[in-house]
């Protein structure tokens, strides 16, 4: 098998430094033989299964809100490499995004992809629901979102009339959208072509994503007056210091409505700049922003304007990803480089350990309502941090299907070491290399 179960049954973790609600305590962690915490607390006496986890960091497993494992394109990816790529990156839970070939925008689909998910799966996995307008009225019970596209994905699974979203939105439900104007995108598009890497960015420029946040928040304050529906509107992979500068005054003027923001690393650490010399390592949507972006994204983190971190894990093979500007596809593997990117914003002193913790792991467990808290009577779900070490990122050593990354040889400090799902440790990449 190419993932090494370290250990399972009852085990005590010794000094661990858990890290809850802005906090650090102190204490062991003695799981049981179901996975199950049995007991948290000082100088737990067991003589079993012993792991010294002295100087490491101890937070509730991390959630990666944003993953693409590629349901029914397994040359890409599959529930089985997506997952180990979760545990090899310190990763518990991931919810799947519904782009599917074909869009899982049907009950029937939704169950039969969630079944074969939960199945094949070796992290803790959820899953969206595809909105199009024809199918947005249904309720899906084990979805966890209700996903809409405002710009083309896959087949309908797309809104392209943008006066449906006022209906649409109208529902007490948690929504997760991802916002492009198509209209500004197609003009872009007559007045530039797909001949360089800096193109795809002005094709889909700020403007793109301003504009389409803005056509949100316009419904959003007509149902919020209207007072009868109390949706939860959260923005997927916001790029732009404007785009977040919207949703911040959305969040502060709407009585009724909740607003969440997401940002990934790579809308974190890459920009325009890069553009070039990435090529289809820097091709995503949203696409590469400006330096300016970078900063106000990180700012947004410790202002509390961005709520979490996820990743957009959207892999390719190598072959798709080195053809030219206008035929590589958009999406970059990240569930791999999630928890080192994370942690190493901390040990640059730009992030607090606080703020970590609750962008990829208590914020996210609120907003999709996974309970991923380190709590006596709780699945032992675990990201184990070496905060002090360091490491070079090698995409050699990935699980998942896409071996390549655009943070190719960074160094970065702060990895994850040793991932517990459900009670099962695992060796992650920190540990490997
Ligand atoms: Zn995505």
């Amino acid at each position: 098998m190419v993932y090494s179960i370290k250990k399972s049954g009852k085990m005590l973790l010794k000094n661990c430094r858990i890290i809850k609600n802005n906090k650090i305590i102190e204490e062991d962690i003695l799981i049981n033989e179901n996975g199950i915490i049995e007991k948290i607390g000082k100088s737990i006496q067991y003589n079993g299964e012993t792991i010294d986890l002295k100087n490491k960091i101890v937070i509730g497993g991390v959630i990666d809100a944003h993953v693409h494992f590629r349901y029914g394109e397994e040359e890409k990816e599959d529930f089985l490499s997506g997952s180990l790529a979760g545990i090899n990156g310190g990763v518990c839970f991931a919810i799947d995004m519904p782009n599917n070939k074909p869009p899982i925008t049907t009950k029937e689909l939704f169950h039969k992809k969630y079944k074969e998910g939960k199945e094949k799966s070796k992290i803790n996995i959820e899953f969206n629901f595809g909105v199009t307008k024809s199918n947005y009225l249904e309720t899906v019970e084990e979805a966890k979102a209700y996903k809409i596209f405002m710009v083309k994905s896959v087949g309908d699974l797309f809104i392209s009339d943008y006066s449906k979203l006022k209906d649409i939105l109208s529902q007490n439900k948690l929504f997760c959208i991802h916002a492009e104007h198509k209209d500004i995108i197609n003009e872009n598009l007559k007045r530039d072509s797909l001949n360089s890497w800096i193109d795809h960015c002005k094709i889909r420029d700020k403007k793109s994503e301003v504009e389409a946040i803005r056509e949100v928040i316009k419904n959003l304050k007509i149902i919020d007056k209207i007072g009868k529906y109390k949706p939860h509107i959260h923005f997927c992979h916001i790029s732009t210091k404007e785009g977040l500068y919207l949703i911040k005054k959305a969040r502060e003027e709407l009585k009724n409505i909740k607003i969440t923001a997401e940002v990934t690393p790579h809308h974190l650490y890459l920009n325009m700049n890069m553009a070039e010399e990435l090529k289809g390592l820097g091709k995503f949507n949203p696409p590469l922003r400006t330096k300016e972006d970078n900063i106000a994204l990180i700012k947004g983190i410790v202002n509390k304007d961005v709520d979490i971190i996820a990743t957009d894990h959207a892999p390719h093979t190598f072959e798709e990803k080195s053809k030219d500007p206008k035929n590589c596809p958009s999406g970059i593997p990240g569930i791999e480089t999630f928890v080192p990117l994370v942690f190493n914003l901390v040990n640059k002193k730009l992030i607090s350990l606080f703020d970590a913790v609750k962008m990829i792991s208590e914020n996210p467990g609120k907003i999709f309502n996974i309970d991923n808290e380190i709590k006596e009577g709780n699945f032992a779900n675990l990201t184990i941090v070496d905060l002090k070490k360091e490491g070079k990122i090698n995409a050699e050593l990935f699980k998942s299907k896409a071996k390549f990354t655009p943070f190719e040889g960074w160094k970065v400090k702060g990895l994850p070491i040793y991932t517990v799902v459900n009670g099962t440790l695992f060796d992650a990449y920190g540990k490997i290399i």
